[in-house]
């Protein structure tokens, strides 16, 4: 009986872990291979007369520098692997020379170190460069997703993976040099440093350090390395799922405008627009269908001038997700008469403009405490217009708040990610189920012993009393 019970269980715990399994091999292993040492070179970026981005009093050449060597520092703690830089002065090199001196080294992979700007100040974030060519392409995806995993971490928009063709190929002479000598290569531009958002994390030596740190850290990760100085091991660490065959879709460079944005006033109980302690509700719809949207901004005066850019709400370049559905809380300046149009940005900054929406009667309620920032009540309840969302300067709220009733979250480009998140709440649901059906049999294996116990305690106790009588004397 318990052996049987024993046997029960130990297929239905193999079971169990048979379905769990998948949850937990969802992340790929590394596409690229390598022989028996690992060879790794970081290129710093610009140098000589090239000096690089000159905004905001920085020097990209150097900054580039700063952020190699603390790289090379930190990747040299790791265990195997053989690290050089293809500039260590203040030197001019072209990008064949850095590529050839790469090959030379019998590199397997080459990390050049850049910081970004643009050129009316407007983008912030981090993003990778990568190659249009497979396998080129899925290596670059599965490291890019690891260096911006950590960019993410550090707070700093991800502006994702991605590719960008030119004439002869890959538009970026570094990674097309490279790659035609076989050379896995890719650009990081850590962060803009000429928006404010960004300055915070490239503005002093420790910061451009910190950079260098984060780009080794996600080497190892990319490459399973371990290091005892540093105590970590990250021989386990499982990648991103990539193609090696065929362009990741997230890399595809996206190069037509977002397909659609509109905007509608939010109502009051009369049908007209409301502006209530001096704030508008906007609902906003907007799509693209090859990429994703990432930035928007809005103008109160039909165009004439815009906001700064914000982050599109639910935007993950990592993923491809983004809301394209969301209302806006617009604060409108007293005695202003808006005309709203509003700007929806994909990841190659491309934009398509809402329509104009101007409020004709201005249905402003008056403040009751005549304080325009105020947006509650002053019975500290949320106004019902649809209540505070996201304001324009991107202060986030409760995300269940965000959310109105028949909104999805849209996930274009690729939706191999919406399926596998679909098949994994599927696998929890299954794996709620095989726990549950696990622990009736426990029950129901442990009241069958207890039973067994009881019927056999009853008839020892009965043979017990008929040998007790049969020793009776006569
Ligand atoms: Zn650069």
């Amino acid at each position: 009986m318990i052996n049987r019970f024993i046997q029960c269980i130990t297929v239905l715990a193999a079971l169990v872990l048979m379905i769990l399994n998948p949850l937990e091999t969802e992340a790929a292993d590394r596409l690229q291979d390598i022989g028996d040492k690992l060879v790794i070179v970081i290129d710093p970026g610009h140098g000589g007369n090239n000096r690089g981005t000159l905004e905001n009093n920085h020097e990209e050449k150097f900054m580039t520098m700063t952020t190699a060597r603390a790289m090379y520092d930190e990747l040299t703690k790791y265990d195997g692997v053989e690290v050089y830089l293809t500039r260590t002065e203040d030197v001019s090199m072209t990008l064949e020379e850095r590529a050839e001196f790469a090959v030379g080294v019998d590199a397997d992979f080459m990390f050049s170190i850049h910081y970004n700007a643009s050129e009316n100040h407007e983008l912030f974030g981090s993003e990778v460069w990568v190659s249009s060519v497979s396998p080129y392409n899925g290596y670059g995806m599965q490291f890019g997703y690891e260096f911006l995993t950590e960019a993410k971490e550090m707070g700093l928009l991800v502006r994702g993976v991605k590719t960008r063709l030119g004439d002869k190929g890959d538009y970026y002479g570094i990674i097309r040099e490279s790659v035609e000598r076989g050379l896995p290569a890719l650009i990081i531009e850590h962060c803009h440093v000429d928006n404010e958002r960004d300055t915070g994390y490239c503005d002093s030596d420790s910061d451009l350090k910190n950079f260098g740190i984060a780009d080794a850290t996600a080497v190892a990760r990319y490459f399973g390395l371990s290091s005892s100085e540093l105590g970590v091991d990250y021989s386990g660490h499982s990648l991103t799922e990539a193609s090696a065959t065929s362009l990741n879709s997230l890399t595809k460079n996206d190069d037509t405008e977002p397909d659609f944005c509109e905007i509608a006033p939010e109502t009051g109980d009369d049908g007209r627009p409301v502006i209530r302690d001096g704030v508008l509700a906007v609902n906003v719809t907007a799509a693209d269908y090859d990429s994703l949207l990432m930035y928007y901004s809005y103008s109160l005066n039909g165009g004439a001038t815009f906001s700064a850019r914000e982050i599109w709400p639910g935007c993950d370049a990592l993923t491809g997700a983004y809301r394209d559905t969301f209302q806006l809380e617009l604060e409108i300046p007293a005695g202003v008469k808006p005309e709203i149009i509003f700007r929806a940005y994909n990841p190659y900054d491309l934009y398509t403009d809402s329509n104009l929406l101007t409020v004709p009667e201005m249905a402003v309620e008056e403040p009751e405490n005549g304080s325009l920032s105020s947006r509650e009540h002053q019975d500290g309840t949320i106004p019902a217009a649809g209540g505070t969302v996201l304001s324009p300067s991107g202060e986030t709220v409760p995300e269940e708040t965000k959310e109105r009733p028949g909104t999805t979250t849209f996930r274009p480009a690729v939706s191999e990610q919406a399926e596998e998140e679909q098949e994994v709440s599927f696998l929890s649901f299954l794996k709620l189920c095989l726990v549950f059906v696990l622990l009736l049999f426990i029950v129901f294996f442990i009241s069958q012993y207890l039973s067994y116990r009881k019927r056999r305690n009853r008839r020892r106790q009965r043979r017990k009393e008929l040998g007790d009588s049969r020793n009776q004397p006569r």
